[in-house]
């Protein structure tokens, strides 16, 4: 079988042909469908989150079940699921027992380590971190849920302990994450401002359901709209520069997006203005799980755009250049 394979740090990915894997018995056996591709890939493949080359990325597969191992219960070959990156957790720390797996210290993560990941044909998944996908949705439309659609889900989880529905939030970078941001808050009852600096992804935002859409690049100090919650969803430093200006007192700051290296916060206006910055990273199973049903309810259908796994590399490109407004979804079998 086909897997893009990172050899190398910041070098082009290769198609290897590797032999499909054998599920041990607490493994589920995937054939990929539908993967796409996320912006921790690209910070896996520059090196910076900790991915072990030579490895397959991709963590946002869906795909049909093959085989089972002996002691997996809940699934039957057959069965259409997409799963989340966790594997071969301790069971034993609290984050376990919490059901947060994805933060255990001694777990795997599937598509930052080892041969097969989402762009490869078929894949090893943790029952853990594997839901069932909705028949409402397409491969295509779920694949993109897998990472972004949770991630923004669960942050939205985190506003509403603080901000009722029918308030208006901000949502800063309006791309692949940003975009699932909207379309959730909008079917949770939220109005939604949203800034970007690209054109385009303003006009995603207006698809996606945004109240008013501002473009940063030019917004006047008269254009600050200051809410309880801005979620952060874009990587640059001036997007958590803006966050904190874009906040009212007592509010709370979001972060999703990753800056490539540190960025500074001034405390004394955190203090002054009891403002709060927490950071938010993916989702429980149960989590990704009401995403996905909230998707295939209520008709959210993440932008995308398909690809071959021959494109893989351009993909990696047109990603860091920020030319791409919502998801690449690559066709996997
Ligand atoms: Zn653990
Ligand atoms: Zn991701």
């Amino acid at each position: 079988m086909r897997a893009a394979t990172v050899l190398e740090f910041n070098k082009p990915l290769q198609i290897l042909d590797v032999p499909i894997p054998t599920p041990a018995s607490d493994q589920i056996l995937v054939r990929v469908l539908a993967s796409s591709l996320c912006n921790s890939d690209i910070a896996g493949w520059m090196g910076v989150v900790g991915a072990v080359a030579p490895y397959c990325p991709g963590h946002e597969p869906v795909g049909i079940i093959e085989a089972i191992g002996s002691s997996v219960k809940g699934f039957a070959k057959g069965d259409r699921v997409g799963f989340m990156p966790a594997s071969s957790i301790c069971f034993d720390c609290n984050d376990c027992i919490a059901g947060n797996h994805r933060f255990c210290e001694k777990k795997t993560s599937v598509g930052f380590k080892g041969p097969y990941g989402g762009f490869s044909e078929f894949c090893l998944a943790d029952p853990l971190s594997t839901v069932k996908i909705p028949d409402a949705l397409t491969n295509e439309s779920a694949a993109p849920l897998l990472c972004a659609g949770v991630t923004a889900y669960a942050a939205l989880k985190k506003v509403s302990q603080f901000v009722t529905g029918g308030k208006t939030i901000n949502v800063i970078g309006c791309g692949g994450v940003g975009h699932l941001v909207i379309m959730y808050a909008k079917e949770m009852g939220y109005g939604v401002h949203a800034f970007d600096v690209a054109e385009d992804k303003l006009q995603l935002a207006r698809d996606s359901g945004a109240d008013k859409a501002y473009n940063t690049a030019t917004l006047a100090d008269g254009g600050v709209k200051q809410a309880n919650a801005t979620v952060v969803s874009s990587g640059a430093t001036s997007a958590y520069d803006l966050a904190f200006k874009l906040t009212q007192n007592h509010g709370r700051i979001i972060a999703i997006g990753v800056p490539r290296g540190d960025i500074s916060v001034n405390i004394l206006e955190m203090v002054r203005h009891d403002l709060s910055l927490i950071a938010t990273n993916q989702g429980t199973k149960q989590e990704l799980a009401e995403a996905l049903e909230i998707a295939a309810t209520h008709n959210i259908k993440p932008c995308y755009e398909m690809r071959e796994l021959e494109q893989i590399n351009e993909g990696f490109q047109d990603m860091l250049q920020g030319k791409i407004a919502g998801r690449l979804v690559y066709r996997m079998g």
